[in-house]
């Protein structure tokens, strides 16, 4: 069957082509422009006619997918802005949000033959800001940014701003299925992962065209001889929680073949970090996976079990290893592979 993947040129959506077209799915791409296009077609050569684009130049507008969703049988949705640049939130929002409600109405034309649409949210749509350590479930929703930015507008720090749009984006989402379910003949899951990280399959050529996650990644392990100008104590409570970009691929894979995960929302989640951890992974495995850089940032290792090691942000992910069960990768087997992606591009 045919599977159509918007903004199939980020990073992520790369490797869900990837992972797709590894497993026999003929895929349709949506790109901006024809030469992002020609450069994911020359990424994907040996699966020939298999791997198709379509140029939407902008996907806010009204039928922009209408062309595309033509004969696909479902949709894996992850074009929206990520950055932390943008100063009016309006502009993350608009797309964030217009783009979903644009494909979703495409989708649900008469004749459509899409049964499974996929949409990439984010734990952004999930999780609070608390002073106190939290584990967060599907239950929870993160009206807090939103609140914050129909307060304050640009005034808001940029995590908020992309937050909010993240939030509302998907709140849109649920709200055309609620409002169209009497018409639709597909079924929506909404995927939220964390920091989703790992080695690059999409078309880059230096460290400084990454995206935000990888890198960051890559500015925090291996540029800066400051682990990104932290502490160590910062490094020590600063983090998260994470995915390996090809578990995530394949999770996405198994939410468009799975019935039971219909109309649900589903947080895919390895674990927590904090920075130090990451650094620590990074140091026993180079020189070995990474001869280019001998000397990556150290911080204070931690050792044993370390008491003020406190993650503040956790996922409850049973629901994930319930309805998809999804295997994660280990942090060893992601910086061994990352580096090894690093060192075969020369960085
Ligand atoms: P990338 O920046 O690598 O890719 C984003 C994709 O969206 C690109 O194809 C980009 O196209 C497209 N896009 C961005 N802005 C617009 C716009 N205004 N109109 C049309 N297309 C646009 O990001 P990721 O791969 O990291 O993210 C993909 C999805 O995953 C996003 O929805 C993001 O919110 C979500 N996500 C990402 C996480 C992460 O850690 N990376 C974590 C959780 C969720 P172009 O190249 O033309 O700009």
């Amino acid at each position: 069957s045919t599977v159509l993947v918007t903004g199939a040129n980020g990073y992520i959506a790369a490797w869900i082509v990837h992972t797709l077209l590894e497993k026999g799915y003929r895929v349709r791409g949506t790109v901006r422009t024809q030469d992002k296009g020609r450069a994911l077609q020359k990424i994907f050569e040996r699966f020939e006619t298999k791997f198709e684009f379509v140029v939407v130049p902008d996907i806010t507008k009204d039928g922009a997918f209408d062309e595309a969703v033509q004969d696909v049988d479902a949709i894996a949705h992850t074009a929206s802005p990520v950055n932390l640049t943008t100063v009016d939130p309006q502009d993350l929002i608009r797309p964030a949000v217009g783009g979903t409600e644009s494909i979703l109405r495409s989708a649900s034309q008469a004749g459509s033959k899409v049964r499974r649409i996929v949409y990439t949210s984010s734990v952004a749509a999930v999780l609070e800001v608390d002073p106190k350590p939290r584990t967060f479930t599907e239950e929870n929703w993160n009206n807090q940014s939103v609140t914050q930015i129909e307060r304050d507008g640009k005034n808001n720090l940029p995590i908020t701003k992309y937050r909010a749009s993240k939030t509302l984006a998907e709140r849109a989402a649920w709200k055309f299925v609620e409002d169209n379910k009497a018409i639709i003949e597909w079924d929506l899951v909404v995927m939220n992962p964390p920091l989703v990280i790992g080695p690059i399959t999409h078309d880059v050529s230096t460290p400084s065209e990454l995206g935000l996650s990888a890198g960051y990644f890559y500015s925090m392990i291996v540029d800066h001889s400051d682990a990104g100008g932290n502490t160590p104590e910062e490094l020590r409570s600063a983090g998260g929680c994470w995915i390996d970009v090809r578990d995530f691929a394949e999770a996405q894979v198994l939410a468009l073949q799975k019935d039971n995960v219909a109309n649900e929302r589903v947080i895919v989640c390895a674990g927590p970090f904090v920075w130090q951890e990451w650094l620590d992974v990074a140091n026993s495995l180079t020189p070995t996976y990474l001869p280019s850089h001998p000397n990556l940032p150290k911080g204070v290792p931690i050792t044993g079990s370390d008491p003020e090691i406190v993650y503040q942000v956790q996922y409850d992910t049973s629901k994930a290893d319930r309805l998809l069960g999804i295997k994660y990768r280990s942090k060893e087997d992601l910086i061994k592979d990352t580096f090894a992606d690093y060192e075969a591009r020369g960085w």
